[in-house]
């Protein structure tokens, strides 16, 4: 009789962007997602990235759970925690606006605590080769690197893998059809209106390939 292999048990970090998003719907296939979660840290979006990930994990028949991180209110110099209409999209250019301190790195080690509490061996996310470019934190380099202090934070050595880090935004929006994510449900405006403002970085970004797409 073959033996039944079991998928592995797996906690998705989702925010509700295409990375995330495809990410999940691809741990749909490869592995036994337990839930994702979604991070509140008092970002511009965070309504609205919870609604959106709360829809993507129904299309995708996932659990989902709201993390909030409140200490990072007291963090007032940072624009993407910034409230009002003041802020608006070309406030977000530039790394320094849109950085927000040891954010992977924090998100990674909480979705670890629950990734060995539950009995997880793996921690999905998302991440991209152009975005690597700017962000230290979306490194491949730096998905090894914590991949190793794992390996002394938690007993079951909890793993944290990135099915995309390799491919541009194009490349991923591409992959998320073949695997029919729910992409409709995208939330990705650093801004945090109901309609994404389409004019912030983020969303030009999402906007290009979208466009290169249907020429
Ligand atoms: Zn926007």
């Amino acid at each position: 009789m073959p033996a039944i292999k079991m998928k592995t048990k797996s906690i998705i970090l989702l925010s509700g962007g295409l990375d995330s998003t495809v990410s999940a719907a691809i741990a749909t296939k490869s592995t036994k997602p337990l839930f994702a979660l979604t991070f509140d840290y008092g970002q511009r979006a965070a309504k609205m990235e919870i609604s959106a990930s709360k829809k993507i994990c129904k299309a995708l028949h996932i659990k989902h759970k709201v993390v909030k991180i409140p200490f990072f209110k007291e963090f007032k110099k940072l624009v993407l925690l910034q409230s009002g209409k003041e802020v608006n999209a070309e406030k977000f250019n530039e790394l320094k606006d849109v950085w927000v301190p040891n954010r992977n790195g924090l998100f990674i080690n909480i979705a670890a605590c629950y990734a060995e509490y539950y009995g997880a061996d793996l921690i999905i996310t998302g991440f991209n080769r152009e975005e690597a470019a700017q962000f230290p934190d979306n490194k491949p380099q730096f998905i090894a690197a914590i991949n190793h202090s794992l390996m002394f934070s938690t007993l079951k050595k909890v793993k944290v893998i990135s099915y995309v880090s390799n491919y541009t935004k194009k490349q991923i929006y591409k992959i998320g059809l073949r695997y029919k994510s729910p992409l409709q449900h995208i939330y990705s405006c650093y801004l945090g209106e109901k309609k994404m403002c389409g004019k912030c970085a983020s969303c030009r970004r999402l906007k290009n390939i979208i466009n290169e797409l249907t020429e």
